[in-house]
């Protein structure tokens, strides 16, 4: 589950984070009014109007708009509310802004990148630095490697002090802003792991000018993302409350509901599949014999006849979807049933795709022939006798 910049900023700040104080509004009216009340507090006329959506990309598309009067947070927000947001991270169709953030402006010395992740490789989370944070951090990426710092986090005691400083070091924090950026460090760090989060950035992390309250600077988050791991959710009231049903996929939200894992791709083979490695398997094959998946979807063991009818309009309300490969393992359900759970769900939803189906495992083969017998009052219906099988059959029949 990803959230908004401004509940990022919230969570933050209920680690003792230090960002920018700022407010979301969701009219041009309202940003005005909020212009005045963050940039007094802060005492400066500098703000930052920044759009609220699920994508990243947005200084760079025109929606991250420095302003120095109430006016200009007035057109900003208006621009913001009334134009679709099209970024690197959204796709050609880009993102509807229903809600904006104005943030007291900062004056900004440095830009770093910090983040915390897990690595695959290590199973270990690890804290993601740079010095050459900001908005071309994927380019710094891409062409300086050396650029990125690494640093493991033991699953057990968590970043030390000792790593977090070394970190700082490595960054050219000079004077009081190591301490303060080791602090923070830290604290990401116990956020991460006490919200079962699965990527923590901020980027930029800044240091402001020296000051007379902050002769080395002062650090600060100004950006953040998060992501959770969805299974670690049911632990945390509070980042559940965060939820937008607004920026989520329909059909994944649906598919929730109705207790199905599913997560939707962009190809045109829909896949229904009992059992998570099943159905990996299933995409593996679709796709080795030249086919595209539109969608991981797990019915769970049992296959019933509700739960397929629900995964088949799941499926078929994705406009690209020309062909559903079903693929289930009878372990200790009996393949006939299943095959007539299929075939009553694949009658009450109206097939006009090609459906190939492929039953394995117990009395499978009665399974195959009740498939077989229903192919007068279902035309597109195909039965297969492997997953190869299966495959190939899709893949011809949506050409
Ligand atoms: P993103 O492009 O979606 O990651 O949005 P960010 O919030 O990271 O903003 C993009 C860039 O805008 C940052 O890298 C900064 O250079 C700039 N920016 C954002 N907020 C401020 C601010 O308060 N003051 C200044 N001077 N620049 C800012
Ligand atoms: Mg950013």
């Amino acid at each position: 589950m990803k959230i908004h910049e401004y509940q990022a900023r919230d969570l933050l700040a209920s680690f003792g984070i230090p960002v920018p104080a700022a407010r979301v509004v969701t009219t041009a009216h309202e940003a005005d009014d909020a212009y005045h009340t963050v940039t007094k507090d802060a005492g400066t006329d500098l703000a930052v109007v920044k759009a609220q959506v699920h994508a990243g990309g947005r200084g760079k598309a025109g929606f991250v708009k420095l302003v120095r009067s109430a006016q200009e947070a007035r057109d900003a927000a208006e621009f913001m509310l009334t134009n679709k947001m099209v970024s690197v991270q959204t796709g050609p169709e880009g993102l509807d802004v229903t809600r904006v953030l104005v943030a007291a402006g900062v004056d900004i010395a440095h830009e770093f990148y910090l983040a915390i992740t897990t690595d695959r490789e290590t199973r270990r989370n690890v804290m993601i630095a740079s010095a050459e944070g900001g908005v071309e951090i994927e380019q710094v990426a891409e062409s300086n490697p050396k650029a990125i710092i690494k640093e493991p986090i033991h699953p057990l005691i968590g970043l030390q002090q000792h790593q977090a400083r070394r970190l700082a070091f490595q960054l050219g924090f000079k004077g009081k802003a190591v301490g303060q950026a080791t602090k923070l460090m830290i604290k990401l760090d116990q956020l991460f792991r006490a919200k079962d989060c699965a990527l923590a950035e901020i980027n930029p992390l800044i240091l402001t000018p020296p000051s007379d309250a902050h002769p080395d600077g002062e650090v600060l988050a100004i950006d953040a993302k998060f992501q959770f791991d969805d299974n670690g959710l049911f632990r945390h009231k509070d980042v559940q409350a965060f939820r937008d049903p607004a920026d989520e996929d329909p059909s994944e939200l649906r598919a929730e509901h109705a207790g199905l894992s599913f997560i939707k791709l962009d190809g045109n083979i829909g896949c229904l599949v009992n059992g998570a490695g099943l159905a990996m398997a299933t995409m593996d094959t679709i796709k080795h014999h030249g086919g595209e998946p539109a969608n991981f979807l797990d019915v769970g063991g049992g296959a019933s006849q509700e739960a397929v009818t629900e995964a088949f309009r799941i499926i078929l309300s994705d406009p690209n979807v020309n062909g559903i490969m079903v693929n289930i393992f009878g372990g200790i359900m009996d393949c006939a049933r299943i095959a007539g759970g299929i075939v009553a769900a694949a009658k009450e939803v109206g097939f006009k795709v090609p459906l190939v189906v492929r039953l394995e495992g117990n009395n499978a083969e009665n399974g195959r022939k009740a498939l077989e017998a229903a192919a007068g009052e279902l035309p597109t219906l195909q039965a297969a006798t492997d997953l190869t099988d299966a495959a190939q059959k899709v893949v011809a029949a949506v050409g």
